[in-house]
């Protein structure tokens, strides 16, 4: 199984290579698990006659003739005719074009398996996959179709020759290669096929049914393999002790019983209950704290804190943007310093002697609560007992980041993490399964639901009036422009350009507008932010930098430009910045006039719900997870067949039966679970999972 693929018949050096950079395939193993991405039905054979411009995949055995290469450069492509004793049809590569060339025999008879297309008004077959017909050629069932790059197919290595190199590969290898992982007992109870099988059928399924018992019992493994990191993991956090919370104390109560803004909500006193069990326990917290936009998370925050100096330990709060920490900071701050709670904040920004202070005073104990970005996690920064930690906004933070944290004291401190976007269960339970959950379901009172209409280009005028109608009763107006990362000029011409429109509704002797983006330097970008904040300008036009967090009760209005170009999510976050006040709120969609069906979909989801869980869980369901909350970077959700939307009742499963090996067997030590153990053991080399366990 480890043999490199080179020493596979039909390989050799050159593809061994291509195969290896391109779908990372170096071994036998590896192309073991390359897996089709579904089956062409090749049991019948259509004549060509019968073919039309809407046929679906056809299958047509004929005679090859007219072979010819055309164009050049960009436009190279190989042409040929096939004919049977119905009619013909032309078929056209575009790529392999030389291999094709050397390997296809004029008069030949083959047989050819393709989507018909039309082009010019004649039906043709655009790269069909084609083989000798000769005494091996094996028309029968489902056939598979595997992934492939560009680069391969200019090697001659199609979705079918996968096909091939399998068949080659199992020629060589008996079921003894491929040993079973899981015991007789997990495979009896869920009912799954053994690992050889598995792997043989999916490759070669000889019905529907053996294909799709071949997928759940792979898919099972994968999403078992997660589950069995994360029950071990949580196992980790239930054995290792943590700073017990003795009591509820002075500043705790001082703070609630005189210094409280507001009465908390249910949800916000049932959370801090959890949160309070949690830390006197004697074991480390790990808690995620889900709450949508506005839900008041950060009071619970400043509480938990609290909670920490009543026992006589230090605090911090960590955000993810300096805009944000200053957010943080102000609110901390302007709670505690009447409480005579010294507290500090600490950026890439903060330098000279008010760096050094603040180091020393975390250092020597005499500065209790820390609000900071990610600086806070240098080395540098040591406390004196730290024994909360406040993580804001996490999914822009990675797991390592979360770790790095844990080692600010002698034990793990306790961790909050709070996120505004509400994740789905199902991914809450991989991407998260480690944490236990707190979700803040309510809105504090008197808050109006937000009013959201999508409009187009068209009506701008009309928009703006609406926005200019707004100010003049004294609210505020944000505009957000999209950014894409691949290309910081053109986002920023387009802010420029957008900022100069708005100047022309928004004329400077009467209103006043301010710009935000990330060209700025740090120090500008607040100076705008603060004027916005302190209700100096009428107008904040920026870009998505504002996306979490900023928190301007007065502002009634979120115009967001172009917003085909934003996931659901972020529009979800972006109209969260408005309804934070008692006023009526709007969010304003503008997208142009030309919409992709998907992106229509998302403005009719946007527009008739304001529940982020209802949202996410959409968001999901249309994207798929790779992209969403930085899973992709993070590597946790590498599956190759599951998919965690789809495949939510195997996760429950795997779920449910992972917890359960880990509480019979923590060591994994009995004889039925050896298997068990190396599939741990393997994953845990490949993911960031090693580095926060
Ligand atoms: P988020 O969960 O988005 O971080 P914040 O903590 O910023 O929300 O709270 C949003 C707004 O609601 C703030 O202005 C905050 O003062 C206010 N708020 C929070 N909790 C309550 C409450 N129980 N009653 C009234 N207002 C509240
Ligand atoms: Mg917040």
């Amino acid at each position: 199984m480890d043999s490199p693929i080179e020493y596979l018949k039909g390989v050799g050096p050159q593809r061994g290579e291509l195969l290896r950079k391109e779908l990372e395939i170096a071994t036998f193993e590896d192309l073991l698990h390359h897996y089709p991405y579904r089956y062409a039905d090749r049991s019948s054979i259509t004549g060509i006659a019968a073919v039309n411009g809407n046929s679906d995949y056809v299958q047509l055995i004929g005679t090859l003739i007219n072979i010819s290469e055309e164009g050049t450069g960009h436009k190279r492509r190989l042409t040929a005719t096939l004919y049977d004793n119905t009619g013909r049809i032309d078929l056209v590569w575009f790529q392999g074009v030389q291999w094709l060339k050397k390997s296809l025999v004029e008069n030949g008879r083959y047989i050819v398996y393709g989507k018909p297309a039309v082009f010019n008004g004649m039906v043709n077959i655009p790269h069909p996959d084609i083989d000798p017909l000769n005494a091996e050629t094996n028309i029968a069932g489902m056939q598979p179709v595997y992934p492939t790059t560009e680069k391969l197919r200019a090697k001659g290595i199609t979705n079918r020759s996968f096909a091939k190199l399998t068949q080659a590969l199992f020629e060589k290898i008996t079921t003894a290669d491929i040993p079973e992982f899981l015991p007789p007992y997990l495979l009896q109870q869920y009912g799954l096929c053994n690992r050889a099988t598995a792997i043989f059928r999916i490759h070669y399924p000889d019905s529907e049914e053996s294909m799709q018992a071949a997928k759940y019992r792979l898919k099972w493994e994968e999403l078992f393999a997660s589950q069995l990191k994360i029950a071990q993991i949580r196992l980790q956090h239930t054995i290792q002790p943590g700073y017990k919370f003795e009591k509820v104390g002075e500043h705790f109560n001082n703070f609630y019983s005189h210094h409280l803004p507001f009465q908390l909500t249910g949800a916000q006193k049932r959370v801090l209950r959890e949160i309070r069990v949690d830390t006197a326990s004697g074991k480390q917290m790990n808690r995620l704290l889900q709450g949508d936009v506005g839900s008041g998370k950060t009071i619970v925050a400043i509480m938990s804190m609290l909670l920490a100096l009543d026992n006589g330990f230090q605090a911090c709060l960590m955000a993810p943007t300096e805009i944000l920490a200053q957010q943080h900071y102000q609110s901390v701050h302007g709670l505690l310093d009447k409480m005579g709670i010294p507290c500090a904040i600490l950026t890439g920004t903060t330098k000279g002697k008010e760096r050094k202070d603040i180091l020393q005073q975390l250092a020597d104990g005499s500065l209790k609560i820390v609000v900071g970005t990610h600086a806070l996690i240098e080395d540098k920064v040591v406390f004196h007992n730290l024994g909360m930690a406040v993580i804001d906004e996490q999914h822009r933070f990675g797991v390592g980041q979360r770790a790095r944290l844990w080692k600010k004291n002698d034990k793990a401190p306790h961790m909050l993490v709070m996120t505004a976007t509400p994740i789905p269960r199902t991914l809450a339970m991989t991407l998260y399964g480690d944490l236990d959950v707190s979700v803040i379901d309510e809105l504090p009172p008197g808050r109006q639901e937000i009013k959201t209409v999508w409009r187009n280009e068209m009506r701008r005028a009309s928009v703006m009036d609406f926005i200019r109608s707004e100010i003049d009763k004294g609210r505020q107006a944000y505009i957000v422009y999209p950014l894409i990362e691949e290309s910081e000029k053109v986002d920023y011409e387009s802010l420029k350009a957008g900022y100069e429109q708005v100047r022309v509704f928004f004329p400077d002797h009467k209103y006043n507008v301010a710009i935000v983006h990330g060209k700025q330097d740090m120090q500008e970008r607040e100076r705008n932010m603060e004027r916005f904040v302190a209700g100096h300008a009428h107008i904040l036009v920026a870009t998505t930098v504002i996306e979490v967090g900023v928190n301007v009760p007065n502002a009634s209005v979120m115009l967001i430009e172009s917003s085909e170009r934003f996931g659901l999510s972020q529009l979800h976050q972006l109209r969260g910045r408005v309804g934070r006040g008692s006023e009526q709120s709007y969010c304003i969609l503008l997208t142009g006039n030309q919409l992709s069906e998907e992106s229509k979909q998302r403005m009719k989801i946007i527009t008739s719900s304001t529940n982020g869980f209802v949202i996410s869980e959409q968001d999901l369901a249309m994207r798929g997870p790779g992209d969403l909350y930085g899973t992709r970077q993070s590597g946790i959700m590498k599956f190759k067949l599951a998919d965690i939307v789809q495949d939510s009742a195997i996760l429950e499963q795997t779920r449910l039966a992972a917890q359960q090996v880990v509480t019979d067997d923590p060591g994994l030590t009995h004889q039925l679970h050896q298997g068990i153990r190396y599939i741990l053991l393997k994953e845990v080399n490949q993911s960031d999972w090693s580095k926060i366990s």
